[in-house]
């Protein structure tokens, strides 16, 4: 069982809300960094670890700037992860660009940083030599195949857009070879919010095994495995939290029995987690805007789909608490709207919840990840702003909401024109 504790009282949330309107996804820079040296104590026995947070989950130069002090790099997937991350002060090999179908604009920002590049196919080798040069360490994405269990979210491997086969792994890494490359890593991502520790041992036993292979077939001994991200949160009170330091301690076997007889001692570990990381530390919060009772009893909140995308796209279950009515009964069956123009736009269904009010401020959990980043302005709807409560109790706007003229800033000709008068 996990605890859904907002850290902020009602009181404390109007005075904040008194400033800053609502909907606003708020994150809490404390747990964020308590939760950050965990995993790294978790992996402490390791040669050398590393976690490149996944940028795409929260991509707030603020959020990054906090997870770098705390030792993490960046996991970029396109141009402007890779400006953030930079501009963040993340640079070097401190970045892992692991993208797909990546254009050349990409691959040479990507090698003026110079950014770990790990290449999702045997194709962009002479993609990236022709358009941006080779670096000096490279790192390939596998694909496993119809071999490991995937889950819904990234479903069975071999239906999966990324990676190389196996066979394209070791052809790959001969190529690169042959090219004088000299630094090799070697990435997977095959699960994603994955509560069972188990099914991080079987990730990682079977990339050690791939890595001892690669060894002993071609010479090449890798200076890391990354094992991508994947590592699940508890969205519901009653899922199970995916306890790092088990999880670490069970990698640790798996090393020693794998990595160590195959004289591979020094081969690092590395994640690209975003959702475990900032996930269970950000907050949506909306305010009651509507009741409205037809065959069904519906709430309606000034936030919408375009703040959080996950319950509308995936059936997604978030954890829905009424500021100051946290020790109410839940006496009323509710399902929980925005404005959008589209019935998937619900944030729960059929959720037990204590009587709401009009006015009333509703807090949406573990927002923290793959939130406000999903957003998008489908229906005209506006982004919200995202907070930082920070280590001392105070708070910082580290997004603005978007207005109407950012919404209109992109438009040309007649539209634009209007804009201008
Ligand atoms: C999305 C993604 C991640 C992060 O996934 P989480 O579920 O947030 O941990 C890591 N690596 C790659 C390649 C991804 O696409």
């Amino acid at each position: 069982m996990s605890k859904k504790i907002f850290p902020l009282n009602a009181d404390k949330l109007e005075k904040i809300i008194e400033k800053y309107p609502t909907p606003f996804h708020i994150y809490d820079e404390k747990a964020i960094r308590a939760n950050m040296r965990r995993l790294f104590k978790a992996f402490s026995w390791a040669p050398g670890f590393r976690e490149y947070y996944a940028v795409k989950a929260a991509p707030n130069p603020r959020l990054l700037q906090i997870l770098a002090e705390e030792g993490a790099g960046a996991d970029c997937s396109s141009l402007p992860e890779l400006i953030l991350s930079e501009k963040s002060g993340i640079i070097g090999e401190k970045i892992m660009l692991t993208s797909n179908d990546t254009p050349a604009d990409e691959f040479q920002k990507a090698i003026a940083l110079g950014a770990i590049i790990n290449l999702d196919d045997i194709s962009h080798i002479a993609y990236l030599e022709k358009n941006a040069g080779l670096p000096e360490i490279v790192s390939f994405r596998y694909n496993p195949g119809p071999v490991l269990e995937g889950n819904d979210i990234i479903g069975k491997p071999e239906e999966a857009k990324y990676g190389l086969t196996r066979e394209q792994i070791f052809e790959a890494y001969t190529i690169m070879k042959e090219k004088g490359i000299k630094r090799f890593g070697l990435h997977t991502m095959v699960i994603s919010n994955e509560l069972s520790e188990n099914a991080f041992s079987a990730t990682a036993e079977m990339m050690f095994t791939l890595a001892v292979e690669l060894k002993e077939k071609l010479g090449i001994s890798m200076e890391f495995i990354n094992l991508g991200g994947g590592i699940g949160i508890p969205y519901k009170p009653e899922d199970n939290e995916v306890n790092l330091e088990i999880m670490g301690e069970n990698i640790k076997k798996i090393y020693e029995k794998i990595m160590l007889p195959a004289g591979l001692n020094k081969t690092e570990i590395a994640f690209e987690s975003g959702r475990a990381i900032t996930g269970p530390y950000g907050y949506l919060v909306s305010t009651v805007l509507h009741e409205k009772k037809t065959y069904k009893d519906y709430i309606g909140l000034d936030a919408s789909m375009a703040n959080l995308m996950r319950p509308g796209m995936y059936g997604a279950y978030h954890h829905i608490v009424v500021a100051g009515k946290e020790n109410e009964q839940p006496v009323n069956t509710y399902d929980v709207t925005g404005s959008l123009c589209e019935n998937c736009d619900k944030f729960a269904v059929d959720r037990k919840l204590p009587e709401i009010a009009i006015g009333d401020k509703v807090i949406i959990f573990d927002t923290g990840a793959h939130g406000h980043s999903m957003g998008f302005n489908y229906n005209g709807k506006l982004r919200s702003a995202e907070l930082l409560l920070k280590e001392d109790g105070s708070i910082e706007l580290i997004r603005r909401a978007e207005t109407i003229d950012d919404y209109f800033a992109t438009l040309g000709g007649f539209a634009g024109s209007i804009m201008q008068e």
